[in-house]
């Protein structure tokens, strides 16, 4: 049990250790801050229900005004991986087979998406039934776009080398749930948990599906943060030679990644507004049905577990990284369905402007209430003020 005179007065405490309180945690330890992460129970975090695809393109066929950061971070992706397994010793599986985008539906052109993916910048080729069977046996659809760069990682292998990652930087985990912010006068001196009060210079809040708790009524009623169910079911092929090659992905219908191991995680179902961790008959069903259309086989696979987890979703799925208009705190928001692939990123940002208004590590330098605090426009101007909120 710890004592409260355990606890340090860090830099900047994080509230939530999922994959976006740790890659900034990482992130501003290396800087040579001083960093306590409050988590309550990480097990229940969506980036350990997460089914870990890293696909700037397939989801995306209309682009989105993000699109520039989910590309920025897929080029991240490797050297983010890399300084997690060397830093914690541990190794994450993480490969980039390229993804197959299908479509249930025969009606649907997707070599006019294929045009569409290269004038995003995506490495894309159309393939017809024939070049299928050779690349990608047992499917049950006469085209796909293969896009070449997207991939995956495995989520909760990322998850326990961050945490490793952070201790072995120097990193304070304090298993605790925050109940809210403190401040004095208008700036931030810390937050109050279930075993008492901890003082910090900076708060940020990255407290993934519940993160609203901590944000002013106007920026919640702006925001509309709200939590998104997802079901996930893993199986395996009965012989190695019949997994699959590739991410399979057809979006807002179903997509199959391999493992390593010879297993294949199938997901995933959406209910908005739903902040439950419930595992239904219904979605389960839901994932079987999909799944085996797309690739028939599936139907005879070994069942191995089953899962859920909530996604966080602000306004219309755009990550939004938030200067609050209380000094010293701010928060990462919305990663919603693509928070593993971005969270290295959207860290680098939370990161900067906590760095920004705090000054060099061991610096005594503070903005005083009433100042205005350095780095409130963003350092890159992607990100917002609590008035005026950009899309990141
Ligand atoms: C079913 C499913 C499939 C997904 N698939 C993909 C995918 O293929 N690719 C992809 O890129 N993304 C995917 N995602 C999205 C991704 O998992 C999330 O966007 C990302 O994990 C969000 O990270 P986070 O750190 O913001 O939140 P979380 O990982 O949820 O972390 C927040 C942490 O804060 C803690 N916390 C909350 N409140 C408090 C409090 N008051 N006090 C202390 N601690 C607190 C929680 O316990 C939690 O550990 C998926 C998500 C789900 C649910």
């Amino acid at each position: 049990m710890e004592r409260q005179s355990d606890r340090i007065a860090p830099d900047i405490l994080v509230v939530g250790g999922g994959i976006l309180g740790l890659a900034t945690s990482c992130e501003l330890l290396s800087r040579g801050y001083t960093v306590s992460i409050a988590e309550r129970d990480a097990s229940n975090s969506a980036t350990r229900a997460a089914g870990g695809m890293l696909s700037p393109w397939a989801e995306f066929s209309a682009p989105v005004p993000w699109h520039t950061l989910l590309v920025q971070a897929r080029n991240a992706y490797p050297e983010f991986v890399r300084n997690a397994e060397e830093t914690s010793g541990c190794r994450v599986e993480c490969r980039f087979p390229g993804t197959l985008l299908v479509s249930p539906n025969p009606e649907f052109d997707l070599s006019d998406l294929t045009f569409t993916f290269r004038e995003q910048g995506a490495h894309a080729t159309f393939l017809d039934s024939e070049d299928l069977t050779r690349v990608e046996p047992g499917l049950a659809v006469d085209s796909a776009i293969l896009l070449e760069d997207e991939g995956y990682v495995d989520p909760r292998g990322l998850h326990s080398a961050l945490r490793a990652s952070f201790e072995e930087l120097g990193g304070h985990w304090i298993r605790d749930e925050v109940y809210a912010v403190r401040e004095v006068e208008g700036r931030v001196v810390g937050v109050q948990t279930s075993s008492g009060d901890l003082s910090a210079g900076v708060v940020l809040n990255t407290a993934g599906a519940q993160a609203d708790r901590f944000l002013l009524p106007e920026d919640r009623a702006r925001l509309e943060p709200r939590p998104v169910r997802g079901e996930l079911i893993r199986l395996r092929p009965p012989h190695r030679g019949e997994r699959i090659r590739h991410v399979i992905q057809s979006p807002g219908f179903a997509y199959l990644i391999p493992q390593d191991d010879g297993t294949v995680i199938v997901g995933a179902t959406s209910y908005e507004g739903d902040g439950t961790r419930r595992l239904t008959a219904r979605g389960i069903a839901e994932l079987l049905e999909n799944s085996s259309r797309l690739l028939p086989d599936v139907s005879d696979w070994e069942w191995v577990e089953a899962w859920s987890g909530v996604r966080p979703l602000v306004g219309s799925g755009e990550p939004t990284v938030l200067t609050d208009t209380r000094l010293g705190l701010f928060h990462g928001l919305g990663l919603y369905r693509n928070g593993i692939l971005l969270a290295p990123v959207i860290g680098a940002q939370l990161s900067r402007l906590a760095a920004e208004y705090i000054g060099l590590p061991g610096s005594p330098r503070r903005p005083t209430p009433g100042t205005r605090a350095p780095g409130r426009d963003g350092p890159d101007g992607t990100v917002s003020s609590s008035r005026t909120r950009e899309r990141t």
